[in-house]
Parts: C-alpha cells; sequence; structure tokens
C-alpha cells in the first residue's frame, strides 16, 4: 500500500521557482525604493512573548482574541508566531535603547507572518509581509513620507488602479470624549448590530466601522463621526499631512469610516486598496498609521511612531507586471568523445566570468542532452567532445572554437 500523501498545512503555500523569481524581484525593487527614503533593513524573531502583541496589539483586536498562532515552548513559556511586526520593531528599539540613537529611526523589514485566519484567495495562515515603520518624531512629513513609499512600491510593483484612504483618529485622550458619544449611539442601536460588536461596545465601539454585518453597517451610516471632534492639535497635523500629500500629486479618499485593526493606531490612518479581481474579497494591499503611544506601552520612553505594511501575497496577485525571468543559459554539453572533467572545466570557466550556465548532469545521449538544451531555452551550447563546438540555439550556427578560453570570450560578447 502506497504511503498517506502529505500536504502544506492549511493557509500555507509552497513558492515554486518561477513565482520565487518574481518575489525576488519584488524584493529587489522594495529594497531599492524604500533604501532611497533613509530605511534601513531590520529583521526580528518569528515569535515573541505573547504577551507582546496582547499588550502592543490589543486584547481586543480581532488579532489577539482569534487569530494568533500560540504555544507553550517546553519551560512553560508562552509564546506566539508573530501576526504582525510593528510591535516587534518597538519592542526591539526599547530593548537596544534606540531612542539614543539619531532620530528618527527608520526601518523596513521583510518576511512571514501568521495568523490563523479562513485560508482563500489572498488570506493564509502564513503570509509575507514588507514594512517599514518611523520611531522618535510626530513631524507630520514622515506620515506623508511613510504615504508615498507605500505608493512608490505598488507603483514599482505593478499595482496599478489602487485607492488611498486617509483618516485620523487623534490621540487617545482626545478621543475620549469621542468614543463616549459613539458608545452611547451604539447603545441606543443595540438590536441592530451584530454579536461581535454589541459584546466590544465597552472595550473597542471604534471596531463597529470595520464590521461586515449588515445590521451593523446601516447603524454605523449614521454614527458620529471622530473626524468631526478631532482636537485642534490633531486636526492641524491631519490638515498638514493632507497638505504635503497634494503637493506631492498623490491623491487620496478621506474615509471617516477607517478605523484599522490594531488598538495602537492615533492620529493618521490609511489603507491602499486595489480593484484586482484577483484578489477576491481582499481588496486591502497595504496599510498603516502613527502609533504615538506604542513604545511607551511596551516600558520604553514616550516616543511617537508611524509605519505601514503590506502583504507581499496580495501584492503579487494585484500586480500587471510580467517581472523577468532568469536570463538564458549556456548548456555545456558532453559529445562521446568528451569527459565530464572537460565539461565540467568548462561549465566554471563560464560561471566564473559571470555566464550563467548549466552542464550535463544526467547521463543523457548528445541528442537527448540537445532537446534538453532546447527545453531550458538555453542561448547556446557548448559541446564538449576532442575539441569544443559552439552552437547558438537561435541561429543554428554551429561552428569549432579553439578552447575554453574563446567560449568563455563568446558567451561574454553574447551578453553584451
Ligand atoms: P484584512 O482586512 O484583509 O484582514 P488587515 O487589516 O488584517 O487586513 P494588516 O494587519 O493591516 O491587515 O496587514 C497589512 C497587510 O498584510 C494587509 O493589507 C494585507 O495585504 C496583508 N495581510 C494581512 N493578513 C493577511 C493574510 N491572512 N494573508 C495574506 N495577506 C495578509
Ligand atoms: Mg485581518
Amino acid at each position: 500500500m502506497a504511503a498517506a500523501k502529505l500536504q502544506a498545512p492549511r493557509g500555507t503555500f509552497d513558492v515554486l521557482p518561477e513565482e520565487a523569481l518574481k518575489r525576488r524581484e519584488l524584493y529587489r525593487r522594495t529594497w531599492a525604493v524604500l533604501g532611497r527614503g533613509g530605511y534601513r533593513p531590520f529583521d526580528s524573531p518569528a515569535f515573541e512573548d505573547t504577551e507582546l502583541f496582547k499588550r502592543g496589539v490589543g486584547e481586543s483586536t480581532d488579532i489577539v482574541r482569534k487569530e494568533m498562532f500560540t504555544f507553550e515552548d517546553q519551560g512553560g513559556r508562552s509564546l506566539t508566531l508573530r501576526p504582525e511586526g510593528t510591535a516587534p520593531v518597538c519592542r526591539a528599539y526599547v530593548e537596544h535603547g534606540m531612542h539614543k540613537l539619531p532620530q528618527p529611526v527608520k526601518v523596513w523589514y521583510w518576511g512571514p507572518f501568521f495568523r490563523h485566519e479562513r485560508a482563500q484567495a489572498g488570506r493564509y495562515r502564513q503570509f509575507s509581509q514588507v514594512g517599514i515603520e518611523a520611531l522618535g518624531s510626530d513631524d507630520p512629513s514622515l506620515d506623508a513620507e511613510s504615504i508615498l513609499l507605500l505608493a512608490e512600491l505598488l507603483e514599482a510593483a505593478g499595482v496599478r488602479e489602487t485607492t488611498l484612504k486617509l483618516s485620523s483618529l487623534g490621540t487617545r485622550d482626545s478621543r475620549e470624549a469621542y468614543l463616549a458619544q459613539l458608545r452611547r449611539y451604539l447603545r441606543e442601536h443595540e438590536g441592530d448590530l451584530s454579536e461581535d460588536v454589541r459584546a466590544r461596545v465597552e472595550q473597542n465601539p471604534l471596531r463597529a466601522f470595520d464590521a461586515g454585518h449588515e445590521g451593523t453597517r446601516a447603524v454605523m451610516a449614521g454614527a458620529p463621526q471622530l473626524l468631526d471632534g478631532l482636537s485642534a492639535e490633531d486636526a492641524e497635523h491631519f490638515a498638514e499631512v493632507r497638505e504635503l500629500l497634494d503637493d506631492a500629486g498623490v491623491s487620496y479618499e478621506v474615509d471617516p469610516t477607517l478605523v484599522r485593526g490594531l488598538d495602537y493606531y492615533t492620529r493618521t490612518v490609511f489603507e491602499f486598496e486595489s480593484e484586482s479581481e484577483r484578489l477576491g474579497a481582499q481588496s486591502g494591499v497595504g496599510g498603516g498609521g502613527r502609533y504615538d503611544g506604542l513604545v511607551e506601552e511596551l516600558g520604553g520612553p514616550p516616543t511617537p511612531g508611524v509605519g505601514w505594511a503590506a502583504g507581499i501575497e496580495r501584492i503579487l496577485l494585484a500586480s500587471e507586471t510580467r517581472f523577468p525571468g532568469a536570463p538564458r543559459p549556456v548548456f555545456v554539453a558532453i559529445d562521446e568523445s568528451g569527459t565530464r572533467r572537460a565539461a565540467f572545466g568548462l561549465v566554471t570557466a563560464l560561471r566564473e566570468a559571470g555566464i550563467r550556465s548549466e552542464v550535463e548532469q544526467a547521463g543523457r545521449s548528445l541528442k537527448g542532452q540537445m532537446k534538453h538544451a532546447s527545453r531550458i531555452e538555453a542561448r547556446a551550447v557548448a559541446i564538449v567532445g576532442e575539441g569544443i563546438e559552439w552552437r547558438d540555439m537561435d541561429t543554428g550556427d554551429q561552428r569549432p572554437v579553439t578552447g575554453v578560453q574563446e567560449a568563455v570570450r563568446i558567451a561574454v560578447g553574447m551578453n553584451g
């Protein structure tokens, strides 16, 4: 009996070479865009103390309530596969005393994240995010800069037809009066709300704006709006962010119902949506905002911060770009009169000269090797026998060359 087949766990996927090439290319473009903006690379562990996300993301969020992969290690500590990247960056900022560095500290990251969600197109249990964070200043130009960088990244990735939604949540203190008003309003309409929203009226009434539930949505259409009640300072900050975006020619929609799924946001919040049908219901490609209280919440000095995260899989799904594949290789074939040693010597010399090249490694006949060379779309074949023959696979021209040096010279010449 055949052994039972194993499959990648639900919500995860393999990245096969063709797709992996696109990812590497996107990574290269991302690095170029974010590097130009003054952001430096940063990596954090794939798992952290569960406490970090409970405090940093917030107990009332969907992420902490339903989506975390939490486990106990052998020492009985509760650990969680990271569901997002901002809390880890803030933890690292505090842990390494980065407030002593020149401010703002600007970093970008790229890597796997984990959320226990219902798997579907554009929504996975292990997915990849790229993100940036700028810590140590509340200057509105940092908000505008981070939005511009995400716009530029999406452009470089070939994601067109995006909509940028923008709002401001005010600061925590200035939000209190509004939240009391919103709670009152929600309680008046309790009967029409989803159970989920009703259960969070006290803890996190803003979540109601994010609900998919129809009755809740109808209630929210008439709800009081936070934007109308911003403090003078918060309104001024928001106006400056918008002005910088206007100057830069970035179009956006001010959406007073945009709340984002994490508790830590203050002031600016934003999200890019894509109309691409390949995303299905998952229209959000990336989003973020300001989180001026988070570092302090995690035990650090009062430190403002702003950043975003974008989903790599969703970007690639929505991308209209045909990313270039690998360059066509030179194939080194071995004739009956040739030796493995001579062929291996030639392929090594080609690679040292910077030529992408492959050598026969499966014991095929010469005819089989020529077929293989076509299949891998080789641009030329060097046939190693008593001497070396060079065959241009596009023109079909074949001629003897004097040796390894000439073969390498021809290959290098084909590059130019
Ligand atoms: P959604 O509303 O789609 O659940 P979110 O608000 O939870 O998104 P964020 O926490 O802001 O998303 O994460 C930033 C980006 O990461 C999203 O815009 C999306 O592109 C991507 N992302 C989030 N969750 C997933 C997932 N489960 N699978 C794939 N990509 C994801
Ligand atoms: Mg989500």
